[in-house]
C-alpha cells in the first residue's frame, strides 16, 4: 500500500477512505495483521494493524522489508493522448519500470490538457500492484520545444519514428546507457518538429517496424523492449 507518511521504524500511519475500504471490507485483516507499506523515498515497510475500526484504522511501522529501489534509468517521454489511452501508458509504463513519464505537448496532440492527479492515481495502484517501492516521477507537461533544448547531454533521446528509422533492437543495443523514448500523438509528429528532434545531439531515429501502431502501443513497446535489453 502507498503511503504519503514518511515511513520509519514505530512510525503510525492513519489509513482512511479507500485504501482503509480495501484492507478492511476487501482483504478483511484483522488486529495485529501485517500490511506491507511504501513511501516513495525509504523502501518498503511491514506494518502492524493497530486501532482497527469500521472505516479506518492505524498501520505501526515495525522493520524494513525492502530497501528503495533503483529504478531503470528510463524515462517515458509521450504527447498526451485521450484519457483511457494514456491512463494505459501510465499503468503499464509503471508496471515495466520506468523511472520518470514525462508528457510532451506536440503540434498534433488532440489533447492540451493532463490531469496528473489522474494519472498519479494510476501510477499508484500500478505500482501496488507490481511491488514496486518507488512511483515513476510523473513531470508536468512541457512543450517539445522546450524539452528538446535542455535535452540533457548524458542521455539517448530514442525517437521513434513511424517514417522509419533503425530498427529498434539494433538502436538500443548500439546506444547503451541512461534513455529515453519519444512518442508522437495519434497524428504523429509534423515534418518540422520530426527535424528538430533528428537536430538533437542524443537523438536515436528508431522504426518500431512496418505496421503503424497506436501512441499507447508504441510506448509499451518501446519500454518493454528497452526493459528487457537494459532492466533488471
Ligand atoms: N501520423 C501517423 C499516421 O496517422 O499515419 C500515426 C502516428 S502513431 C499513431 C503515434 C506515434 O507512435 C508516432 O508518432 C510514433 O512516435 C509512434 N509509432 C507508431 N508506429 C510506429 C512505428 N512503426 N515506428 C516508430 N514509431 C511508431
Amino acid at each position: 500500500l502507498h503511503v504519503e507518511t514518511q515511513l520509519g521504524e514505530g512510525v503510525a500511519v492513519p489509513v482512511d477512505g479507500n485504501p482503509a475500504h480495501y484492507l478492511i471490507s476487501v482483504m478483511r485483516i484483522k488486529a495485529d495483521d501485517i500490511v506491507l507499506l511504501f513511501d516513495g523515498r525509504s523502501g518498503e515497510w511491514a506494518a502492524r494493524v493497530r486501532d482497527l475500526r469500521k472505516r479506518d484504522l492505524v498501520l505501526e511501522c515495525v522493520s524494513r522489508t525492502r530497501p528503495l529501489e533503483d529504478a531503470p534509468d528510463f524515462w517515458l517521454c509521450c504527447a498526451p493522448i485521450k484519457k483511457g489511452r494514456i491512463d494505459l501508458i501510465a499503468e503499464k509504463a509503471c508496471e515495466l519500470g520506468v523511472a520518470r513519464l514525462q508528457p510532451v505537448l506536440t503540434r498534433r496532440a488532440v489533447v492540451d490538457k493532463l490531469n496528473l492527479d489522474r494519472l498519479h492515481a494510476h501510477l499508484v495502484e500500478a505500482a501496488e500492484q507490481c511491488g514496486r517501492t518507488a512511483l515513476p516521477d510523473l513531470c508536468a507537461m512541457v512543450k517539445l520545444d522546450a524539452l528538446l533544448r535542455d535535452w540533457p547531454g548524458d542521455r539517448w533521446l530514442f525517437f521513434a519514428d513511424e517514417t522509419g528509422g533503425e530498427p529498434l533492437v539494433d538502436a538500443l543495443r548500439t546506444h547503451p546507457g541512461a534513455a529515453a523514448f519519444l512518442i508522437g500523438p495519434e497524428g504523429g509528429f509534423d515534418p518540422a518538429e520530426r527535424g528538430a528532434i533528428r537536430a538533437v545531439t542524443k537523438a536515436v531515429p528508431v522504426s518500431l517496424g512496418p505496421r503503424i501502431l497506436r501512441a499507447e502501443t508504441a510506448a509499451i513497446a518501446a519500454t518493454a523492449a528497452w526493459m528487457t535489453l537494459n532492466g533488471d
